[in-house]
């Protein structure tokens, strides 16, 4: 159980939209609390190099809005070494920090496990932040909200022309080895393929049924491809190939990180940092803080980091319809 007052944040892995109002709520609710808050700069990375600043208010004002992240983020070879993750401890014992929350994925909350189990002194607690939405544990990772949001402005945008054109457009969307982005984007966007790793699918399916359509008199085609099948230009030449119809493939990278965060994921991070914070306070160690079935709670970090992360049944259910005939 901690004893020390001082609380410090820091943003790890890949930045997203929303990490800024997390800093806002840290700062803002610790003080609260009675505790000096303090950044941690560039992640794990600043850890060991004590890049630890105060936080002011000042330093919060005006970026609820922004994308990214103000403290910067990092991934750190370095700290995968023990002697480096000592130097780390030692830089937050200097500022009498007791508390650590850790905003990245689950390889950033691997490492924290790490840190979390070579000092008796600190508090940790991870704060689930990955537009992958990737994150076993937790029905949402912040920053998933926004990143969907931008994908539907650029699908919307892409329709537009697709259909003026009477072209095929298929568009690759992030999400590491998770097609939840893939998925739901295709379905909020009403894109007619949709393919993800977690869903087998079948070409021969869809060209019967495209042909059926353009029989039909459909002449364009959107097509949303998960980045880990490595099938987005593969997928352009069958458009041209089996279909006869013009194809262009649009790789959307990282625009989909980021842009103005959206009204859901600022409050989910001032939700997603009262409960990290609260769960240090009341004792806990070590957990990360997710959101399943409309509330929040807290897991070990072996069951957050180290399982694989699925897509709700009832999101599969709609993306097994994809490809077949009525
Ligand atoms: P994410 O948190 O988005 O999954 P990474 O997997 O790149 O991103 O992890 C971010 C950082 O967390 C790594 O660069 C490394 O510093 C740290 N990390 C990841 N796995 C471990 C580990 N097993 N031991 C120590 N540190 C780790």
């Amino acid at each position: 159980m901690s004893t020390m007052k001082n609380i410090a944040i820091l943003c790890s892995g890949g930045d997203v939209s929303g990490m800024n109002a997390a800093l806002k709520r840290f700062v803002e609710y610790s003080k609260r609390k009675g505790m000096i808050p303090y950044f941690v700069k560039e992640g794990y990375e600043g850890l060991i190099d004590d890049r630890i600043t105060e936080a002011h208010y000042a330093d919060v004002a005006g970026i609820i809005s922004r994308g990214g992240t103000i403290i910067g983020t990092s991934r750190s070879k370095r700290f995968m070494e023990a002697h480096y993750r000592a130097e780390a401890i030692g830089n937050l014992r200097k500022y009498n920090i007791g508390y650590l929350v850790v905003l990245g994925g689950d390889g950033s909350f691997r490492g924290m496990q790490k840190l979390s189990d070579e000092c008796d002194d600190i508090n940790f607690c991870g704060i689930p932040s990955t537009i992958d939405n990737d994150i076993a544990g937790t029905e949402y990772s912040l920053g998933v909200d926004t990143a969907l949001n931008v994908i539907k402005f650029s699908i919307d945008s892409i329709r537009d022309t697709a259909s003026s054109f009477g072209r095929a457009f298929v568009i690759e969307t992030m999400g590491r080895e998770c097609g939840y982005l893939a998925l739901v984007s295709a379905l909020t966007s009403g894109a007619e393929m949709c393919l993800i790793p977690e869903i087998p699918y079948d070409l021969k399916a869809y060209e019967s049924l495209f042909k059926k359509q353009q029989k039909e008199g459909r002449h364009y085609f959107i097509s949303i491809v998960s980045e880990s099948l490595h099938k987005t230009k593969e997928i352009t030449e069958w458009y041209k190939e089996t279909l006869g119809v013009e194809a262009r493939f649009m790789v959307l990278g990282h625009i989909q990180r980021g842009g103005n965060p959206t009204v859901h994921d600022r409050l989910m991070a001032f939700h997603f940092v009262t409960h990290g914070i609260d769960a240090m306070l009341a004792g806990e160690k070590s957990s990360v803080i997710c959101y399943n079935d409309g509330g929040f709670d807290r897991k070990e970090i072996a069951d957050v980091s180290f399982k694989k992360a699925t897509i709700p049944d009832d999101l599969m259910q709609l993306g097994m319809e994809y490809g077949h005939l009525e």
